[in-house]
């Protein structure tokens, strides 16, 4: 969701003039979109402030600004830790920053808005994607009404606020004349899409509307959450061919007493129900998740449930986090709090079990011919191109820079942990292809 703040911004700022620079000593204008979720997110912010502090220390005409979660969290008062910031924005004043950055520019005036108003405005900046891109984010919806006990979305990013129906689809058309074909949409619970508009339509009949869309092959989406997962979405899986079969679908914790105090709104039964539906109408589909771990109150009994549902499951992939006290959040008066040390041990534990998972989930595909959407030049190594399976799965293979943006079917060799080795499959002539 920030990466696609941040490709607003960009879009909104190019059209005030500015250009991206990857030089930050020779810019005009800084500026750090934040998070918060964790304090280590919130220290990272800082710490990065601190260093062009120093940068504009030698060139006061540079405009220094903040914006994202640990702005609207700090509000005004980041102006006692950052004097040295000329604009903080919060997460409903995006579309308001180019008159911020005006208001600098005239009068050397500091600007704070970090007020919540209807963010209508906020949801239809369109991001520009990069010529060439074929994949590209749509948000959807923004904020949450959940109120996990640990969470600080709902006090950062306000109330549940769906995009009107209209507004998503006009932008998916617009994305896909420019050649995008994988759309990414975007909401801290997508499945409760619909439900400020009146209800219809729904999350699953806007899937089905945006698989109509002439050009786009690949839908994803995030986030799911189990409670709200319909048995409607699940047939999605099998009735929109567009469908990407990968879900993101953030357990938690695999402990009831630990859901409950969570207010996760699931049992670790209804979850596992949940699975076993997404799995019944798409077999292959790929299953990431969150978890946390040391939550207060998390016993070894629960922390071990958790390593249950864990194998019960076998996830493709899984994001695991220390939990950490966020101010404002339920969380913070429970009681038994879990020591550090505690926490950083089941860390490791859970994330070896989930090691020996995705090699295991991974290697089901070695011998298999995948097709990848082609993104770009692999990191690794200059002859290779990367992309990705239909299942989210990231594929190295030999290749030109002509094959970006192409769709190519890939035999895949071998599987690493955080990737996959292929070759262009043989047999077809041309393996790849621009559709
Ligand atoms: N809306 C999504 C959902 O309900 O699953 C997740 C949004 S949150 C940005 C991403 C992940 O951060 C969560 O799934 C959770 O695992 C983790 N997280 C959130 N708050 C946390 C906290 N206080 N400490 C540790 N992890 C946290
Ligand atoms: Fe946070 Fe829960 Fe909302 Fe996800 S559903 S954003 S974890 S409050």
């Amino acid at each position: 969701m920030n990466v696609n703040d941040s490709e607003k911004i960009v879009a909104l700022l190019r059209d005030e003039g500015y250009e991206t620079t990857d030089n930050a000593e020779g810019a005009d204008l800084i500026l750090v979109n934040t998070c918060s979720i964790r304090e280590k997110a919130a220290q990272k912010a800082f710490s990065q402030l601190g260093r062009f502090r120093m940068m504009k220390e030698r060139n006061p005409d540079l405009i220094l600004a903040v914006g994202g979660c640990l702005a609207q969290e700090w509000g005004q008062n980041i102006l006692a830790r950052a004097p040295y910031l000329n604009v903080v924005f919060g997460t409903h004043n995006i579309h308001g920053l180019p008159e911020f950055i005006r208001r600098v520019g005239n009068n050397g005036s500091r600007v704070v808005e970090t007020a919540f108003a209807p963010s209508v405005k906020s949801l239809n900046i369109m991001a520009r994607p990069e010529k060439g891109a074929v994949s590209a984010y749509v948000t959807i919806m923004q904020g949450c009404n959940n109120f996990c006990a640990y969470c600080v979305v709902p006090h950062l990013r306000g109330p549940e606020e769906s995009r009107p129906a209209e507004d998503i689809l006009a932008e998916v058309e617009t994305l896909a004349d420019h050649g995008v074909r994988e759309v990414t949409l975007l909401g801290q619970n997508v499945n409760a899409y619909g439900k400020t508009l009146g209800g219809s339509p729904g999350f699953p009949q806007l899937l089905r509307a945006i698989g109509r869309i002439r050009g786009i092959e690949r839908i994803r989406f995030t986030t799911s959450h189990p409670r709200d997962l319909s048995e409607d979405l699940m047939r999605c899986f099998a009735e929109v061919d567009a469908m990407c079969n990968h879900i993101h679908l953030p357990v938690q914790s695999g402990s009831d007493t630990i859901l409950g105090r969570m207010n996760r709104g699931y049992t670790r039964g209804q979850y596992l129900e949940k699975i076993e539906g997404l799995r019944h109408y798409c077999p292959e589909i790929s299953v990431t998740s969150d978890v946390i771990v040391g939550f207060p109150g998390e016993t070894e009994a629960d922390y071990q449930a958790t390593l249950a549902l864990m194998e019960t499951v076998t996830f493709d992939n899984l994001f695991s986090f220390k939990y950490s006290e966020r101010k404002g959040t339920a969380a913070v008066g429970f009681d038994r709090q879990v020591p550090e040390k505690v926490k950083s041990e089941r860390l490791q534990r859970l994330q070896a079990l989930q090691q020996e998972h995705t090699l295991k989930r991974n290697r089901m595909l070695e011998g298999r011919v995948k097709v990848v959407m082609v993104e770009g030049k692999s990191k690794n190594s200059d002859r290779d191109m990367t992309g990705r399976t239909r299942c989210n799965k990231i594929v190295n293979f030999r290749g030109g820079r002509k094959l970006a943006g192409k769709t190519c079917s890939v035999l895949i060799k071998k599987a690493h942990l955080h990737s996959l080795r292929g070759e262009p499959a043989g047999g077809a002539k041309d393996p790849c292809s621009s559709k």
